[in-house]
């Protein structure tokens, strides 16, 4: 079936016409509107229309195409729309593909953001893990020097060292790891790497102040 013939198997031309404002008896008779018609001179059945005045005749499609000058196509398409009939035209197709393409699009932006949040991510914790060996090193040179008891009585200095490999670890993987070990640190890790860096830095400060104000 064609697109036309798909309207018409779908609705009747009666229906539509009637629709479109032309009253019909129940003799199935109707005032032409195409010609100036003082008594009903239009049939009209369930698949045509016919004007035994002006002649004019057709189905329904040319009916609203005449009604509403319109092509054929664009009338049957009209038709669709109004009776929300389910057959596929050009517009609708490409109104799919149109809902389709703003889909991709709305993915394509997710995905960039997620890829936005990861190498912001990556790039934040290179930075912060680095402070952290540092801050470790930075410790165990005050601690040496200052008060080397520490060492041996401080749960903080015991956790600094105890991660300090795994900083290390983290490290290796965010600088010269390839893609793949990254994503799954940020997907697997992420808040522990978070975690464990937050609590070096505040270990690290506290042993580096208590020990300030010890001495100072
Ligand atoms: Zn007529």
């Amino acid at each position: 079936m064609n697109l036309f013939e798909k309207v018409k198997a779908l609705i009747s031309a009666r229906t539509v016409i009637s629709d479109y404002g032309v009253k019909i008896s129940k003799n199935e008779m109707a005032c032409c509107p195409f010609h100036n018609d003082k008594h009903p001179s239009m049939k009209v059945t369930d698949d045509h229309y016919h004007c035994f005045g002006c002649g004019s005749h057709g189905d329904v499609i040319s009916f609203v195409a005449r009604l509403k000058g319109l092509s054929n196509y664009d009338a049957a398409c009209e038709i669709i729309r109004e009776y929300s009939l389910p057959i596929e035209t050009e517009h609708s197709i490409k109104d799919k593909e149109r809902k389709k393409f703003l889909k991709n699009k709305s993915q394509e932006s997710y995905v960039t953001s997620v890829k936005k949040q990861f190498y912001g991510w990556v790039n934040e914790k290179v930075h912060e893990l680095r402070d952290c060996e540092e801050l470790i090193a930075e410790t165990k040179e005050y601690i040496l020097r200052t008060d080397p008891g520490v060492a041996l009585n401080s749960n903080r200095f015991a956790y600094m060292l105890q991660k300090e490999s795994t900083i290390g670890y983290w490290l290796h993987i965010l600088c010269m790891g390839d893609d793949a070990d990254k994503r799954s640190l940020f997907l697997e890790e992420r808040e522990e790497v978070n975690r464990i860096a937050a609590n070096i830095k505040r270990a690290g400060n506290e042993i580096l102040g208590s020990s300030r104000k010890c001495v100072g």
